[in-house]
């Protein structure tokens, strides 16, 4: 079996599919793994160190991609990057699937079986796979850190003979597993952190984390999760409770995080125009959920828009890839433990069970079709 991973040619993209510790693992796997040349250059990962793990370096994407049964990215590959490929080949890659059917036809036209990484269900068995939350708990992670270097004040209090310096109020709006990440990495570094949601089971692991926990606690709030652990979307008498508690807590915070996101839906506006307004100059406003639309009205993609009362609203795009060789370790890991249960350990080739439930759910592509349900409506 051939394991081709591929350098990532997106401009944002600094992540890569694999690293030297998961090449070895690949290889006790029982794989031949080639790595295109420089495909982890941004994640100080030379390809001498690819090299010394087993891994032949080929030269460009097609040469990577020659022979190979299992093709690893970070993002979903275009057509030409798979210019050659044997059909049947396994792609595994965050494929971003919503809105891009054109793009996933294409994959199904070079006759690949590709697997969207962000469909991992989240059931116990398959939490080693989940690169939703290894990814997520960066992005975490990186929004304070990105917040603190673009804050003109320091953030922990601090007595000195010049006198006393009072503490940063970080505000985390959304606790999922990135705003859990935040407010942890926000106490570390000396905030005074609160924190809000929608979903009551949070309340307790912010207080866990030694923050305070602001919200709306009424009969709707009781009620805001879903089965499957996720937020449901507010009416809109809760969006204007919590819209009044919000804007009376904003106008007295330094940072704010956003992270507030429902799946399969626009992310909800919490912070608007006027509440920016009401915010101190040189206050921070870091929307992790501005790929999905943002969680605040003036927030633009890939953007810092310095407001006229002097906010800052920093809207980076692909945060956890800010923190590339450790989410590329991560997400190597994760794609390793998707991998292993394809792998017939007798006789160390693809062995596919296509009706096993992680697989169901992630496969999009397969025998030139595009097979995933969600996706077959809009099929032609
Ligand atoms: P997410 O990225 O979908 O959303 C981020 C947060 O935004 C959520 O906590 C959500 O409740 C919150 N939110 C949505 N609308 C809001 C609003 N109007 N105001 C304030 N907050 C709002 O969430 P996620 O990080 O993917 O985590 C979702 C859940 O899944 C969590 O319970 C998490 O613990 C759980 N989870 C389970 C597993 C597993 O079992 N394997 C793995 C990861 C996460």
């Amino acid at each position: 079996m051939r394991i081709a991973v591929q350098a990532e040619n997106d401009a944002i993209e600094s992540r890569v599919a694999a690293t030297p510790e998961t090449v070895k693992s690949l290889a006790a796997l029982g794989a031949e793994v080639t790595v295109e040349t420089r495909a982890g250059r941004n994640s100080a990962i030379l390809d001498e160190a690819y090299a010394a793990a087993g891994a032949t370096i080929a030269p460009d994407a097609a040469a990577a991609v020659k022979d190979a049964d299992v093709v690893l990215r970070v993002r979903r590959p275009a057509a030409a990057e798979l210019a050659g490929v044997k059909p049947g080949a396994v792609v595994l890659a965050i494929l971003d699937p919503y809105d891009h059917i054109d793009a996933l036809q294409s994959l199904a036209g070079a006759g690949v079986s590709a697997f969207a990484m962000e469909l991992i269900p989240r059931i116990t068995r398959a939490q080693t796979m989940d690169v939703l939350s290894s990814q997520a708990n960066l992005a975490g992670y990186r929004a304070v850190i990105d917040a603190a270097s673009a804050y003109e004040r320091a953030i922990p209090m601090m007595m000195t003979a010049a006198g006393s310096v009072q503490p940063a109020r970080i505000f985390i709006m959304g606790v999922g597993v990135a705003g859990l990440q935040a407010i942890a990495t926000a106490r570390r570094i000396g905030g005074v952190v609160t924190a809000t949601d929608v979903r009551p089971a949070t309340k307790e692991q912010v207080l866990s984390l030694g923050a305070k926990f602001i919200a709306v606690e009424d009969d709707e709030f009781a009620a805001a999760e879903t089965a499957a652990g996720y937020a449901k979307p507010m009416s809109p008498e809760y969006q204007a409770k919590q819209a009044a508690l919000t804007a009376s807590h904003i106008a007295k915070q330094d940072i704010v995080v956003t992270t507030a996101l429902i799946p399969g839906r626009a992310a909800p506006i919490l912070i608007t125009a006027e509440m920016v307004r009401s915010m101190q100059p040189g206050s921070i406003i870091i929307d992790l959920a501005v790929e999905r639309g943002g969680n605040c009205e003036l927030s633009r993609p890939g953007e810092t828009v310095v407001t006229d009362n002097g906010v800052k609203i920093i809207g980076n795009l692909n945060v956890a890839g800010r923190v590339p060789a450790t989410a590329s370790a991560l997400y190597a890991r994760n794609l390793l433990a998707f991998l292993k249960p394809l792998i017939d350990p007798e006789t160390k080739n693809l062995a596919i069970n296509w009706d096993d439930e992680i697989v169901k759910a992630t496969v999009l592509t397969r025998e030139g079709a595009l097979t995933h349900p969600n996706f077959q409506a809009t099929a032609t």
